[in-house]
């Protein structure tokens, strides 16, 4: 409880239980249909990412539209969560409405391409520069399969991922170097599997560290987002790509870029705006407006050496075509009718201005605030995305982060915009734009910020 006395300011923890209390209060069937739902299901909600809301428990949407959500306790939120990237196209986009209307009433799911598909494949090549496709249900699954063809044409086992990623559900990501010691990530609970066997793990812009850990030639492939942003944003120094892309053609490593949180750089995502050149490219969430969806595209050397272990199929010899990736529902006519509406009405250049230029009107708003107030706090912005991070400088590797993080700060701060109206991805401190939303939705942000930074200043931080 609130210990505050003239002599004694507020802790951290005093104003996150009075944010905590004040959430609970303004929030009474959504208090209810959590109590109800952890009677049913494993962690509360239908899925565990549900529960991470900092007020203590997540709000029950009621609706929602473009950069706007309604709960069922009557509270309009400006959102910049976007589901975590899943609704970067903004809530019942209108575009993708009337396709998935029309395909819903056409039919969903038949093992059969559309002509759709068409018109998709060609745009992915078009953004992104690599020749051949694969759809999957989530961005996680595609970054399976990449590393699955990864290991096919190479022979080797592991997979290298940068400390502080994030890459989906997949088994050989989940790992972090802490304390000198590598484990799951936060190193949160045991794990069943051998991931000295599996992967390795190096510091993010660390070029020696990357070159030793490949030259043992047991690497597969390295699996990274062009810079990080699952570890609060990590920017990559210059020179890095360069030296990755070399290092890893010289030890016959695939690299496989996850644009699926970086895509907010622009139409072809930070490969495109970059020239980078990966053999793979991931991207998935966003990318068919809210319907599951994941893609990866493969560069023409890939595919080639890929059909000489499992060709394309002759249906007269029964030859098999076990291939195993994505799932039943990928690449399913719906998927792909949303997909197209995507590409050529929602996720395009112009939208992408309008969003980058709403995102760069935050950042320059939020970093106004911390430099009048002389706060040892920082913002990166990569495309219609920013990060506001309690450190004094953007960290280089997750190590920078561990060792900088204010993990108080980040809770109150997003306890307190749950309660002004502000959602943002609840992981960290990252807001997203959507083409909905609007330069009023970014100057009520920084409104609240603002009031943020009064409330931590009278505390004892
Ligand atoms: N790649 C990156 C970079 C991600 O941030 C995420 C999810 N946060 C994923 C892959 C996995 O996406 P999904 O959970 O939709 O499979």
């Amino acid at each position: 409880a609130a210990s505050e006395t003239a002599s004694q300011p507020a802790t951290i923890e005093d104003l996150l239980d009075r944010e905590q209390a004040r959430f609970l209060d303004m929030h009474p069937r959504s208090a209810a249909a959590w109590e109800e739902g952890k009677k049913h299901f494993l962690y509360g909600g239908p899925s565990h990412w549900m529960r991470r809301w900092a007020g203590g428990f997540p709000v029950y949407a009621a609706s929602a539209s473009g950069a706007h959500i309604r709960d069922i306790d009557g509270h309009d939120y400006v959102d910049f969560a976007l589901g975590d990237t899943g609704g970067m196209c903004g809530h019942a986009p209108e575009a993708v409405t009337r396709a998935a209307l029309h395909q819903l009433q056409s039919g969903t799911t038949m093992m059969l391409p559309t002509e759709d598909s068409l018109r998709v494949g060609e745009e992915l090549t078009r953004r992104f520069g690599l020749p051949y496709w694969t759809l999957t249900t989530s961005a996680t699954d595609a970054n399976r399969g990449a590393i699955r063809i990864a290991r096919m044409i190479t022979g080797r086992p592991k997979v290298l991922v940068f400390s502080g990623c994030y890459h989906g559900g997949v088994e050989e990501a989940h790992v972090e170097i802490r304390s000198g010691r590598v484990g799951m990530r936060n190193m949160i609970h045991p794990n069943g599997v051998d991931h000295s066997a599996v992967s390795r793990v190096v510091e993010f812009n660390d070029v020696a560290a990357l070159e030793e850990a490949l030259s043992h030639g047991d690497v597969a492939c390295v699996l990274t987002e062009p810079l990080m942003t699952n570890f609060g944003m990590i920017p990559v120094a210059d020179g890095f790509h360069a030296a990755l892309r070399e290092i890893t053609r010289r030890t016959g490593t695939v690299l496989i870029i996850d644009e699926t949180h970086t895509i907010s750089s622009g139409p072809g995502g930070y490969t495109a705006l970059h020239g980078l050149e990966p053999d793979m490219l991931v991207a998935g969430k966003a990318i068919a407006g809210g319907i599951p969806a994941g893609i990866f595209g493969v560069s023409q050397e890939i595919a080639e050496r890929l059909w000489k272990i499992v060709p394309m199929v002759n249906p007269r010899v029964r030859q098999s075509a076990h291939l195993g990736i994505g799932g039943t529902l990928a690449g399913n006519a719906l998927t792909i009718a949303t997909m197209r509406a995507v590409l050529e009405e929602v996720l395009t250049p112009v939208n992408f201005e309008l969003m980058i230029a709403n995102a760069t009107r935050l950042a320059e708003a939020a970093w106004g605030i911390i430099r009048t107030n002389n706060l040892p706090w920082h913002v990166t912005q990569v495309g219609a995305r920013a990060e506001i991070m309690f450190m004094p400088r953007p960290p280089r590797s997750g190590a920078d982060v561990i060792a900088g993080r204010r993990g108080d700060l980040e809770t109150l701060l997003h306890a307190f915009y749950m309660n002004e109206g502000i959602l943002v991805t609840p992981f960290h401190t990252m807001f997203l734009m959507c083409p909905a939303t609007s330069s009023a939705d970014v100057d009520r942000h920084t409104e609240v910020f603002s009031r943020f930074v009064d409330l931590v200043r009278g505390a004892s931080v």
